[in-house]
């Protein structure tokens, strides 16, 4: 947004609260040389020519097509589960037969959602879709959103769909990349325009004047503000306060080669981990030792200042009251709300941008 208002001749002034630019894409190399990404994992891919078009104004990218991991009953397969985790948990003629009905039920399909396996009327791919529910999904969505699987919007099941084939990607976008220098990069690239401010670890005064119909920015009237944190922190918490998941990262340096066969790699049966990212395979990085990071999920407390909001949790009542926030937001004239946070969406990268350029040409 600040890009796009930028070369729309605004002058624009960035803040953000914490000391760096990038929101939750930042990375850096920590004291290994190895680049690692603070706020978990991140790999970009889209099916949009125009984002893709969009982000390579902004620096090289590198293809990278990232493959996941899960650790079942101590064997890691790869994940979106293909017919490698068929073959590997079933015996050959199960196994054959599970891959023949799976591929009978949903003919021309090469990805289809936990859900819709759970539902099929096929006996085998029920059968199938149960084991993988039973052992992965629904543990590993116990542990990071503490919530019952049936409350939960089913957009989170489909996130990762189950594959019909030996297919080994966790996405099937057609572009799918890093950028070459890292994602902080890549932002600063974004940010550096003569119109554009930077002010970092600083949260600004917001105000409400209500008669105007204007949010007040340090005390002044700004022509425009866009909001990409929390509606909930901006209005006070009045409608009670949004469900966030929020994680704590622990921090592993081990002199070995590897430590995992993938980069990121979910733990279902672990108690209170969910995942493990080696970054030097996040791109790949010739370096010697490996850096890992342990994600354990948290509820996220408004009051807590070390954690941050990472996961709406989408339930119809954290839906219902966002849009009573949503309705607060519309008062003022002169705020534009954008961003995973302030749309209360679990957008990736691609989203966030593609929502963004839209915003900024209908609404500039
Ligand atoms: C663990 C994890 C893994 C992810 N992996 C992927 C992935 O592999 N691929 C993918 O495409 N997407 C991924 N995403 C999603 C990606 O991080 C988001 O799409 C992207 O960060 C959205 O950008 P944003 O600007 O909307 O929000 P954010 O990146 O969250 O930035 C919002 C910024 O606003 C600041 N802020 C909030 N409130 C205030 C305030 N009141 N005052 C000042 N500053 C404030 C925050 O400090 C933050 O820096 C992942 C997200 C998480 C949490």
């Amino acid at each position: 947004m600040a890009r796009e208002c930028a070369e729309k001749g605004y002058a624009v002034t960035v803040y953000d609260r914490r000391s760096h630019i990038g929101g939750n894409l930042y990375d850096e190399r920590d004291e290994h040389g190895i680049l690692v990404h603070r706020y978990g994992p991140h790999a970009f891919h889209t099916n949009s020519e125009r984002v893709w078009s969009y982000v390579r104004r902004f620096g090289e990218w590198v293809p990278y097509t990232l493959v996941c991991g899960a650790s079942i009953d101590g064997i890691c397969v790869p994940t979106a589960f293909n017919f490698v985790a068929v073959d590997t948990f079933f015996q050959p003629a199960e196994a054959q037969e599970i891959k023949q009905h799976l591929s009978a039920c949903f003919p021309q399909c090469s990805t289809v959602p936990i859900l819709e396996l759970l539902d099929c009327e096929d006996a085998a791919v029920r059968r199938y879709a149960r084991f993988l529910y039973e052992k992965d999904y629904a543990p590993y969505a116990a542990k990071q959103w503490a919530t019952p699987p049936e409350r939960l919007d089913r957009s989170i099941f489909s996130r990762v769909p189950v594959r019909l084939d030996y297919r080994n990607a966790y996405f099937d976008d057609r572009y799918q990349a890093m950028p070459k220098d890292g994602y902080t990069a890549f932002i600063a690239k974004i940010l550096d325009h003569p119109n554009i401010r930077v002010c970092l670890g600083e949260q600004p005064v917001l105000a409400f004047d209500y008669s105007e119909k204007k949010i007040l920015l340090q005390g002044e009237e700004a022509e425009r503000i866009i909001y990409t944190g929390a509606l909930d922190d901006l209005f006070n918490y009045q409608h009670g306060v949004l469900p966030y998941r929020s994680l704590r990262f622990e921090w592993q340096y081990e002199e070995k080669d590897s430590f995992q066969p993938l980069p990121v790699v979910a733990y279902p049966e672990a108690k209170s981990y969910t995942r493990i990212t080696e970054y030097k395979k996040l791109p790949p990085q010739q370096v010697s030792g490996t850096t890992y990071a342990i994600e354990y999920p948290l509820p996220f407390l408004p009051d807590h200042s070390e954690q941050e909001p990472y996961y709406p949790v989408l339930t119809p009542e954290s839906q219902a009251a966002y849009r009573q926030y949503t309705k607060l937001a519309s008062h003022y004239t002169n705020l534009t709300c954008c961003g995973r946070l302030a749309d209360f969406k679990y957008y990736n990268m691609d989203q966030a941008i593609e929502a963004a350029i839209n915003l900024a040409s209908v609404a500039f």
